[in-house]
């Protein structure tokens, strides 16, 4: 039996027009993969259309290709009759994951690294290990032959410089360095990307980080965080929800912490929860037990408000969780 990315690479050579897509809410590792992959199918001459349900952060808008990057929550047209086009979903667990309606029922690929994948395409390629989507990406475009571009080489590193949290998190291997290895040979300016990704705060993200700071929960004797976002803080900072994007790993910086909860209340009352954790906190078991998902120490779900009726509970996982994981680390 061939293992999935050469069934991957025979199916995509075999095809002529494809419709790339990630999950909602786009991050570093989803543009990145999204584009890396777009640019490679572009060198084999394919068409590509690439469809977001959510714009990508403002500061992502100057690398390469993520204007073309289209924003809709539905994709009306259907496939051909000859079915020579595929769609690759990377970054998410299943389609609704995309918030794009309309892309059921095509031949799908579909590329992940988070666990609890539902296996949802015709070819599914789950790697678990790997520290972003962006690193199979990576192994893919080489599966396929197409050289490193500076456009492909630029997306692959954005994904792997914010999967691994600017190389913090556990997931970090042997092979995540060979591959930002070739991808500085390639041309990427490792110091260049870090202040592109990284030092783009505008003054009212400042002011965000500094009221999301004041009025955040400290529990758990320290070792556990809350942050709470609302509307009246962003208006009152004069931002948006995108420069949330980042914010929750300020308090994992504190040495005593052991996790962060971040509570972000949407216009519509749903609640969207990010959690990070260190060590052997494992918050993605807390995420899947309200049917959300992620890592072990980087996951998220969303519940419907009010905050009120489910703060308390969510936090007495979370810290129930730092306790098991305490004990397993002991
Ligand atoms: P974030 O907190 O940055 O939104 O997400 C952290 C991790 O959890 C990411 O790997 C993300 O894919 C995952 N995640 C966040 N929210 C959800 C959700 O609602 N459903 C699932 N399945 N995964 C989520
Ligand atoms: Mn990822």
């Amino acid at each position: 039996m061939k293992n999935p990315k050469t069934e991957i690479c025979d199916a995509i050579l075999a095809r002529k027009r494809f419709v790339l897509t990630s999950h909602a809410k786009p991050d570093g590792d989803s543009i990145g993969s999204q584009l890396a992959m777009a640019y490679a199918l572009e060198v084999l001459g394919k068409e590509v259309r690439l469809v977001n349900a959510d714009p990508a952060p403002a500061h992502y808008m100057e690398f390469p290709g993520v204007s073309r990057i289209e924003i809709t929550r539905e994709v009306i047209e259907r496939p051909g009759p000859h079915d020579a086009e595929a769609l690759i979903v990377m970054e998410s667990s299943d389609l609704q994951r995309t918030g794009v309606a309309g892309l059921a029922g095509r031949f799908t690929i579909n590329i992940d690294h988070h666990q609890g994948n539902t296996v949802f395409g015709a070819l599914n390629w789950i790697d678990e290990s790997a520290a972003a989507c962006g690193e199979m990406v990576f192994d893919l475009i080489e599966a396929l032959g197409v050289p490193l571009t500076i456009e492909i080489a630029t997306h692959v590193y954005l994904a792997i410089l914010t999967d691994t949290g600017s190389f913090h998190y556990s997931n970090i291997t042997p092979k995540t360095f060979d591959i930002c290895r070739r991808l500085t040979e390639a041309g990427v300016n490792p110091a260049a990307m870090a202040r592109r990704v990284f030092d783009q705060n505008s003054f009212g993200k400042l002011k965000l980080i500094g009221a999301l700071l004041a009025e955040m929960d400290l529990l758990d004797g320290g070792r556990l965080a809350a942050m709470y976002l609302n509307d009246d803080i962003l208006n009152a900072t004069g931002t948006t929800y995108n420069d949330t994007e980042g914010l929750i790993n300020l308090p994992l910086t504190a040495r005593e912490i052991r996790a962060v909860v971040f509570f972000k209340l949407g216009a519509d009352g749903d609640i969207h929860i990010s959690m990070r954790s260190k060590y052997d906190v494992d918050v993605r078991a807390v995420a899947a037990r309200h049917g959300g998902g992620g890592h072990k120490n980087a996951a998220g779900f969303k519940v419907k408000g009010p905050l009120g009726a489910v703060r308390d509970g969510i936090l007495k996982e979370v810290t129930d969780a730092i306790a098991l994981g305490v004990q397993l680390r002991a």
